[in-house]
């Protein structure tokens, strides 16, 4: 009965993308918070390897993204940083990865992704969303910067028009982006309480957004 009562347990796992260059407070706050309420079992951090989104833009080498992901959630035994999308040499589109996770986790796991306001309400840029909108439950949190009337009335038209399950949630807002952490590095200003002591470190330790 201990193996079957194993078997029918389903673990609740969810998945936070991100370039999380670098991985910050902001992050960290959603993650734990959205862990206990749902009761997950773990959070996933998956740091892109190429983001289709940044192909532009100046991103800092996956090497230092994922070691800095790690640092940051030694802490909580419930946290694991994955290398699935930064070991793959082909744009990180998140239905790529919800595919392989749900071919590794199969039916016993149910599959959350988590995301900010501003990354919800931008998914209609993503590849295949209504695929994924499908194949995966959302879980927004607010994020200062974008009011949430605005978000509200967003989720609820891709919940209609893709029948998706998205839910909402407001976390203690932290007004927290990479972006401004990088300015702050570029000019001198203080990242002190912005990402974790050991975030911190690394990033001068190895001349980070210099
Ligand atoms: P950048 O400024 O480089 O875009 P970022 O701070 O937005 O960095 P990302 O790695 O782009 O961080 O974000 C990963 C996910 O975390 C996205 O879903 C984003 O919406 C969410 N997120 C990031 N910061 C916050 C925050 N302060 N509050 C809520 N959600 C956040
Ligand atoms: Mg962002």
């Amino acid at each position: 009965s201990e193996i079957y009562s194993k078997s029918e347990k389903m673990e609740k796992i969810a998945i936070m993308g991100g370039t999380f260059d670098p991985i910050h407070h902001g992050h960290l706050v959603i993650a734990e918070q959205i862990r206990c309420e749902y009761s997950l079992d773990k959070v996933i951090f998956i740091p892109a390897g190429i983001p289709p989104h940044k192909t532009g833009l100046q991103v800092s080498d996956s090497k230092h993204r994922y070691a800095m992901a790690l640092l940051a959630t030694v802490t909580n035994p419930y946290f694991e940083v994955s290398k699935i999308e930064i070991e793959d040499e082909n744009i990180s589109y998140t239905i790529h990865t919800i595919k392989k996770l749900k071919q590794i986790y199969k039916e016993n796991t149910e599959l959350f992704f988590i995301t900010g306001a501003d990354a919800i309400c931008d998914i209609e840029s993503w590849k295949d969303v209504d695929e994924l909108l499908h194949i995966c439950r959302f879980i927004a949190a607010t994020r200062p910067g974008l009011e949430s009337p605005f978000v509200d009335e967003k989720i609820k038209d891709l919940q209609k028009k893709y029948q998706a399950e998205i839910h909402q949630i407001d976390v203690p807002a932290l007004a927290i982006s990479s972006t401004d952490i990088r300015r702050r590095v570029t000019s001198n200003q203080s990242i002190k309480y912005l990402v974790p002591e050991s975030v911190e470190y690394y990033i001068y330790k190895n001349g980070l957004y210099r």
